[in-house]
């Protein structure tokens, strides 16, 4: 089957528009580690995907699925033990009071949980978030999104400019004064869903920011923005989708941005793969969302779910992916920032543990973004054998973010085709 015959095939059978990664898009086979594989056996470093954060195809993880599936897979109207054991060992990641879990398959679910759950603990229907975020595609919570349609929609949202360094809201303010600022602009959002009657439910961030572009966050800015949630009687929803899980070196982005948020979403890396994903928070408030909603999903909660999550934990800890991550990324991200003044597309280089973006910029003073140097250095970088992608509010970063067990030496050999994705863009 050639790659323009599946293809077409593709847009047949699944409608066209479906995204596809790359200008040539890939076939792959074949997953092992942090390695992909297409169907001519060329083999890939994958520098993307967080779902597989312990590898592809980790023996572990799936013989644990193999097992279970094979022993009892049912919904979660009965007891068992695994699923009870395995909310107890999740929660006890977190601090208290995050003590009580909602599990479901995605991460859109789960913050349509922890909306949910906002909602009715607060009666209040206003939800606050940033306006370049992605939390998810349902009606409810794909109306957050301004990515792809421009501020985000309707009387019950209303955003606040994501707080970063790189392109500050106010030019020519000192750190502490900017960190005011964007508190002001949060403020301001809070204030107008109190004055147009819909109340304010709840502010919800991803805890680094990722979809926005791994921004370096003024200091302070996500522990005052808790201080004046709470005090507006709001609630504070960490989306760790992307952040969570040892991403950054540390178990949760909270503890990067340095806040302790009320409700805590899981997903992606949960289950390596088995769709998996889970709202965490204090026992009354996962009690009054029950009590009100009477909550219940096929695939969630399983047993299966309870095997394949149990199994992840056991890999990340066993094999220490949370030290690896800190470790090889913290190398990798000073190997690039070592290289960001040898070219003058680089614009910033952001990002902690093994999620590294590389911002692409047409003009270094004016920072304008570029995001078809971002496209173009992700199709050479593909090309050379390493897969990443490009995001962030202008789609101009090229975003690093490998399953947890990449190496020193995978760096290395990176650092190898970024070096020369570069010579060839400087001739
Ligand atoms: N939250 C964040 C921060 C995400 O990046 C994503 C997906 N990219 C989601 C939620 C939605 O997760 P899912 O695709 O599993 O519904």
């Amino acid at each position: 089957m050639t790659t323009p015959s599946l293809l077409a095939r593709r847009n047949q059978a699944l409608g066209t528009g479906a995204p596809l990664f790359y200008n040539t898009p890939l076939h792959i086979v074949r997953g092992d580690g942090v390695y992909l594989f297409d169907a001519d056996g060329r083999r890939y470093v994958d520098m993307y995907n967080n779902v597989p954060c312990v590898g592809h195809a980790n023996p572990y993880v799936v013989e644990a699925m193999a097992r279970q599936q094979g022993t009892l897979n049912v919904h979660s109207r009965y007891l068992h033990e695994g699923i009870v054991e395995y909310a107890e060992r999740l929660t006890k990641l977190h601090t208290p009071p995050l003590e009580s879990v909602v599990f479901s398959c995605s991460g859109t679910e789960a913050n349509e949980v922890a909306l949910r759950m906002a909602r009715i603990a607060t009666g209040k229907q206003g939800i606050v978030c940033s306006n370049a975020t992605y939390h998810g595609n349902s009606d409810a919570v794909g109306r957050l999104t301004a990515t792809r349609r421009g501020q985000p929609e309707g009387i019950d949202v209303r955003s606040f400019p994501f707080p970063e360094l790189y392109r500050p809201i106010e030019k020519n303010l000192g750190e502490a004064d900017l960190t005011n600022a964007y508190l002001e602009r949060l403020r301001d959002a809070i204030r107008s869903l109190e004055n147009n009657g819909q109340g304010f439910a709840a502010l919800i961030v991803c805890s680094i920011f990722a979809n926005e572009g791994l921004p370096d966050v003024p200091r302070g800015f996500m522990p005052r923005a808790v201080e004046i949630v709470h005090a507006a009687g709001g609630l504070v929803i960490a989306d760790e989708v992307q952040a969570g899980y040892c991403r950054t070196g540390k178990w949760w982005g909270y503890e990067v941005t340095q806040f302790v948020p009320d409700i805590v979403v899981t997903g992606k890396p949960m289950g390596n793969g088995l769709p998996l994903s889970a709202t965490a928070a204090s026992k009354s408030l996962v009690d009054g969302f029950r009590a009100a909603t009477h909550y219940f999903n096929t695939f969630a909660s399983s047993p299966l779910q309870a095997a394949v999550g149990m199994a992840v934990l056991d890999v990340i800890e066993r094999e220490r992916l949370r030290e690896n991550a800190a470790n090889v990324g913290a190398a990798l991200k000073a190997a690039l920032l070592e290289r960001k003044d040898a070219c003058a597309a680089i614009g910033d280089i952001r990002g902690q543990g093994l999620f590294v973006g590389v911002e692409m910029v047409k003009d270094r003073s004016t920072k304008a973004p570029d995001r078809e140097r971002a496209v173009d250095v992700v199709n050479r970088l593909k090309d050379k054998g390493f897969l990443t992608s490009n995001a962030g509010a202008f789609n101009n970063v090229v975003k690093i973010r490998p399953p947890l067990v990449f190496t020193q030496s995978h760096a290395k050999d990176f650092l190898d085709a970024f070096d020369a994705t570069l010579t060839e863009i400087d001739a």
